[in-house]
């Protein structure tokens, strides 16, 4: 059995280990150590990564209670590794992070923690209970106090006994040794994973969003450089903002409401002119025996309007067709003498549409060209609007 040597050192960046096998798998080796400092894949966090001699570490799983290297070349004898500490403090200010998080759900309002997922991109933790947004606060709050009282982080292993007198928190019933992670008064909890030394290291403790999960709650936190980089980002995306908005940093959301409603009534009112517009050339139109296609650019109702506006003008057929060549268009026709309901299957059939409706009027959509439109509506009075 490899000893995990960040069982009780999670600092450890180098260490020298003896190779206790070395097997050639498909494109890769999967090396054994007689010791090791590298944290495989375990309770929800990935595993380190690093190098071995010169050879890449890339992944560290648990096999059959084995701790084994993903690496890129053979290694033998004694051998130099080095993890990536960088992400190894990065997953230990995450892990440290969740812990003091579901101290506090689990002592402020009696939720378990049931999930942990630390990935490369992500980080959430599972609870069986709901939490409000007040409740979300109080724990960010609550959190983030705990991490500057600098509180230790202290991990052991304690007899049957011991253990017996421990309340602790834990996810599933564990048969091997019981590894107990204490932080201050805030946490105990059973865990196999690397921590930082004093809370004070997790730096900031933020709950990004919430998520509800089978009757309880998902949280997306980011705990430490992570906090920083998203606080960063953030950041930048508020400076710009509130740049274009000429609004203050922490009023760009009631600017932004302001430009929304501006839009609508903008859009509206933009609406209402080109309705006239359309209704003016209508006016225009003379009328005639033969069938009249429409071309604009307007929603539905306008389009449902402008069709009965201009139905007038036709003895025979009207009707409009609303888009663009690339996304194709949507139609309305009405015809007291040609029956709609073919015009539609016909549509349908030739130009790649579909639709419906009884007569005198049908809607539907077609994806061709405007000049296809025209080739189907051949002897026929086109006009734009
Ligand atoms: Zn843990």
């Amino acid at each position: 059995m490899t000893e995990k040597l960040y069982d009780f050192d999670s600092y450890l960046k180098e260490f020298t280990a003896t190779v206790v096998s070395c097997e050639k798998a498909d494109g890769f080796y999967k090396v054994i150590l007689n010791k090791t400092a590298f944290f495989p894949e375990e309770g929800g966090q990935y595993s380190d990564k690093g190098i071995l001699n010169d050879a890449t570490v890339f992944d560290v799983q648990l096999e059959d209670g084995e701790i084994v290297h993903y690496c890129s070349n053979a290694v033998s004898g004694d051998v130099i590794g080095k993890i990536d500490f960088e992400r190894r403090f990065r997953n230990m200010q995450e892990h440290t992070g969740e812990h003091i998080i579901s101290g506090l759900v689990h002592s402020l309002y009696g939720g378990e923690n049931v999930g942990f997922h630390l990935g490369d991109d992500e980080v959430t933790c599972d609870y069986d209970i709901e939490l409000n947004e007040e409740q979300i606060k109080t724990i960010e709050v609550e959190a983030n106090k705990a991490v500057y009282r600098c509180l230790p982080v202290t991990a052991c292993y304690p007899s049957t006994d011991e253990l017996s007198k421990i309340n602790y928190r834990s996810k599933k019933e564990i048969d091997s040794a019981i590894r107990i992670v204490t932080i201050g008064d805030v946490d105990c909890c059973a865990c196999c994973a690397p921590h930082v030394r004093l809370s004070s290291e997790v730096g900031v403790i933020k709950i990004l969003s919430t998520m509800r999960l089978r009757g309880g709650v998902r949280l997306f936190i980011a705990c430490g450089l992570d906090a920083f980089t998203d606080y960063s980002l953030k950041h930048d995306q508020i400076k710009s903002v509130s740049a274009l908005l000429a609004a203050k940093p922490y009023e760009c959301a009631s600017g932004v409401e302001r430009l929304i409603n501006n839009l609508k009534a903008e859009a509206y009112r933009a609406n209402q002119l080109s309705t006239q517009l359309n209704e003016a050339k209508i006016e225009k139109i003379g009328k005639t025996d033969k069938s009249i296609v429409i071309f604009t650019c307007v929603d539905t109702k306008a389009l449902r309007e402008l069709v009965n506006k201009a139905k007038e003008k036709s003895g025979s057929l009207c009707a409009a067709f609303s888009g663009n060549d690339t996304d194709g268009y949507s139609f309305i026709a009405y015809s007291l003498t040609v029956d709609v309901c073919s015009l539609a299957k016909a549509l349908g059939e030739k130009l790649n549409g579909r639709g419906g409706g009884k007569p005198p009027m049908v809607q539907g959509s077609v994806k061709a060209t405007k000049e296809e439109i025209k080739a189907f509506f051949d002897g026929s009075l086109f006009f734009e609007l």
